[in-house]
């Protein structure tokens, strides 16, 4: 592996990098716009200025070839919809007025227009905006963004590399538009939509560039023949272009599987695939092909997804496996650097033997241009870089942090025994029915209530030190009270303390836990101008003392009806956090369930009645492979049964997920023996009460009957009537009336009107039984 070897040198290249900019001068900017405080040119010459700083940072960094297009103002899906001309009827007046105020308009909704559908990008945190298209849907080539940003780095004096999303993923991520048939499928429109990209791609190369890269990440999930059919004919067919620039097909975020030999056999001049994680599998399966002999392969061996030091010995081995199935083999992230943070080095206040570990967006960058220099001039000229990545790693593997004896020894101890309620739900529901004594169809909401300014003026108050903690706790305590004086006067059943004193429901618990890490500069884009900085998993979790038993005890100190205890779950834990990737995903969600049971089981020893574990990420972080889908659901029912299994049988525990489609976990539900599950259902009219009725589920439901999405204040009778409809699937011993989710984006004045209507509601409902 220390020779040169005799095919093109590799070169270093990333698909995607933030676009926030270190201060988050993105966000900045286009809110600035957005209220009137900065101008339309002010925005654009900001956007170029972070543009340019990216590029610089690349190129200096020793990358070959930089991406372009990759940069959005609010979502790249969004840009490929304008691309292509796709703009929803209802946003058409506003995009003609203002190119700029239209694509506003259709990520944020105007007054008279709703917004596109938001939706989580595969199975990353990152939402884009859905693509409407119906059967009348005309395309039309739109290539000024693509076009633009190509001529600024090529003035610049980079070689650059467009990146679009492919058009097969464009059509699979979108939906029907408002007046299709429900059943219409975008896909359909693939002849209508290459021709587009045909004339996009001939002028991005009159423009000067030699490779366009297009996206199919789409392609990594499991897809019936007829897609993996129009994928062929998609690249046959702009393979079969004269006049294109050479084209790279890149996929990521798992394995190809059968979608391998479309790509490999089309007659596209360049394939980038994910060599991490599920998607190793790649390499075998590449091998098994016979390779893509005479194609350059973007070979993503570093993972672009974690912020963890990537194991370069390790990725070179790869690499020089792949040397011979390739006619030239590149060296890249797995996916755009879109998903990790900038750069470690800002982190000042993380211990430095810790940040030694650590990789962002820029530390990615070195990484992958070492890697390219090992495979170029062989493994000697980056003896330094090997050596400080093996101190390193091993630094980490020898830590304290990610060794603790104790909590080592406790997770091996678990036995299935742990993990399951002695006795059965008949038997617990008796005996919380006798302790609780609540009315038929019980009222209760799903936790937080409104975060007004001045919980959020508090905390910063607190951060500035211009109010100490007790001032803080005084004002925390005050909102629990007015919390719960609303419920009981409104007449709710079950009550909340309203989380006032979580800021986000996964960073609450991570600061409280030993093992996890935050960030100080950590930003990761969601969506749009809202960027979350996720904690870290760094090293074995364990809980040094009680997290929420005060403010619950507190709470029900003041009231006579029981207050729900209120955790977050472990999958849901590890779904908002980075993980750790020393260590399979069961094993650190088992830390966190041991972390979690001992907060369980002091807030039944303070004497909560009801405990409450939200795992609303249950169903995002499902693999994309079905193959993968049956592991991954047996360790995260059995960590969520871990966290909750300790409970007397008069104890009782409820369950929270919101999302559509749970028909592919409707088996996990049941897995997780909750007494109690709530759900969001509204916006889908209580199907998931049918759904659930169907499966045999057997314990209590809530499914959501006030669609907290919505600013609306659903009457009693529109709430009443979805409650019959919860009924007819769900018998009444069995069913709970709570609104869809969590009430903290709300304000009070829709809160108040909607739980009221809801609390009449269930009694006007009661009485008809
Ligand atoms: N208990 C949380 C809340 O009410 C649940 C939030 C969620 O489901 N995302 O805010
Ligand atoms: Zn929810």
């Amino acid at each position: 592996m220390t020779d040169r070897i005799a095919t093109p040198p590799s070169r270093a290249t990333v698909h995607g990098y933030p676009r926030q900019g270190q201060g988050r001068e993105l966000k900045k900017a286009i809110e600035g716009y957005w209220a009137g405080r900065v101008t339309a040119d002010a925005l654009h010459t900001a956007a170029a200025t972070l543009r340019r700083t990216a590029w610089r940072q690349l190129a200096d960094a020793g990358v070959d070839e930089v991406p372009t297009g990759d940069f959005s103002l609010y979502d790249h899906v969004l840009d490929t919809t304008v691309m292509v001309g796709a703009i929803p009827e209802r946003h058409r007046a506003a995009v003609r007025d203002n190119a700029l105020d239209g694509y506003f308009a259709m990520a944020r909704g105007t007054q008279e227009a709703p917004p596109l559908e938001m939706t989580k990008w595969f199975d990353t945190n990152y939402h884009y905006l859905v693509p409407e298209l119906g059967p009348d849907t005309v395309f039309t080539a739109d290539p000024a963004k693509p076009l633009g940003e190509l001529r600024e780095a090529v003035a610049l004096g980079h070689t650059a590399r467009p990146v679009l999303v492919g058009p097969v993923t464009y059509l699979l991520l979108a939906k029907p538009a408002p007046g299709a048939p429900a059943d219409f499928q975008p896909l359909t429109l693939l002849d209508r939509l290459l021709p587009v990209y045909a004339q996009v791609l001939a002028e991005l190369r009159a423009a000067g560039a030699e490779w366009v890269q297009l996206d199919e990440p789409a392609l990594v999930q499991d897809q019936p023949p007829a897609v993996l059919s129009a994928a062929t004919r998609a690249y046959r067919d702009l393979g079969a272009l004269t006049d294109r620039p050479k084209i790279l097909a890149a996929t990521y975020f798992d394995r190809l599987g059968d979608a391998l030999p479309v790509l490999a056999k089309s007659p596209v001049e360049g394939l980038a695939l994910d060599f991490t994680g599920p998607a190793a599998a790649n390499l075998e399966a590449l091998a098994a092909a016979g390779g893509v002999p005479g194609k350059r392969l973007v070979a993503g061996v570093v993972d672009g997804r974690n912020i963890w030091l990537n194991d370069l010995e390790h990725s070179l081995a790869t690499l020089a496996t792949l040397l011979g199935l390739a006619g030239r083999v590149d060296v890249a992230p797995s996916c755009s650097l879109l998903h990790v943070p900038l750069d470690a080095t800002a982190e000042r206040d993380v211990d430095p033997q810790v940040a030694r570990w650590l990789a962002f967006a820029r530390q990615k960058t070195e990484e992958i241009v070492t890697l390219a220099r090992g495979l170029n001039e062989g493994t000697d000229v980056i003896a330094p870089q090997l050596a400080a990545n093996r101190s390193a790693r091993a630094s980490r593997a020898a830590s304290a942090l990610t060794h603790d004896p104790a909590v080592r020894a406790r997770a091996a101890a678990v036995t299935e025994q742990d993990t399951r309620r002695p006795q059965p739900y008949t038997e617990r529901t008796a005996a919380q029915r006798a302790r609780l004594g609540l009315p038929l169809l019980p009222t209760t909401t799903i936790g937080s209530f409104p975060q007004t300014t001045e919980l959020r003026t508090a905390r910063a108050d607190l951060r500035a030190g211009r109010i100490d903690a007790a001032g803080y706790d005084e004002r925390i305590a005050a909102e629990i009270r007015d919390v719960l004086a609303f419920q009981e006067k409104a007449g709710l059943d079950v009550l909340v303390h309203g989380e006032p004193e979580r800021n986000d429901m996964v960073q609450y618990f991570a600061e409280r836990l030993t093992g996890y890490l935050a960030t100080q500069h950590g930003w990761v884009q969601s969506y749009g101008t809202r960027y979350v900085r996720p904690p870290i998993l760094a090293g074995d979790i364990s809980r040094p003392e009680p997290m929420t038993v005060a403010w619950t005890s507190y709470a029900q100190s003041q009231t006579e009806r029981p207050v729900k205890g209120m955790l977050t779950g472990p999958v849901t834990m590890l779904a908002w956090s980075f993980v750790r990737d020393d260590q399979p995903l069961a094993d650190t969600a088992r830390q966190v369930a041991l972390a979690l049971r001992d907060e369980v089981t002091d807030l039944e020893a303070a004497g909560t009645a009801v405990i409450q574990v939200d795992e609303p990420a249950l169903r995002e972080t499902l693999p994309l492979r079905t193959a993968d889908r049956p592991g991954y659901l047996a360790w995260a029912t059995e960590a969520f049964r871990l966290t909750t299994a300790g409970v007397r049988a008069d104890t009782q525990i409820h369950t929270h997920m919101c999302y559509a489609e749970f028909g592919v976990i409707i088996g996990a539900i049941e897995e997780l023996d909750a007494d109690v599950i709530s759900l969001e259902a509204a916006r889908s009219h209580m199907q998931v009460a049918d759904e659930l009725a169907v499966a045999g589920y057997g314990h209590e439901v809530g499914p959501g009957v006030y669609d907290i999405h919505s600013p609306r204040v659903p009457s009693v009778e529109e709430t009443a009537g979805l409650l019959r409809k919860g009924l007819g699937a769900i018998p009444a011993e069995r069913l709970w009336v709570n609104p869809d989710c969590g009430l903290k984006t709300r304000g009070w004045s829709e809160v108040r009107g909607s739980l009221e209507h809801l609390v009449e509601a269930a009694r006007q409902v009661r009485a008809e039984l």
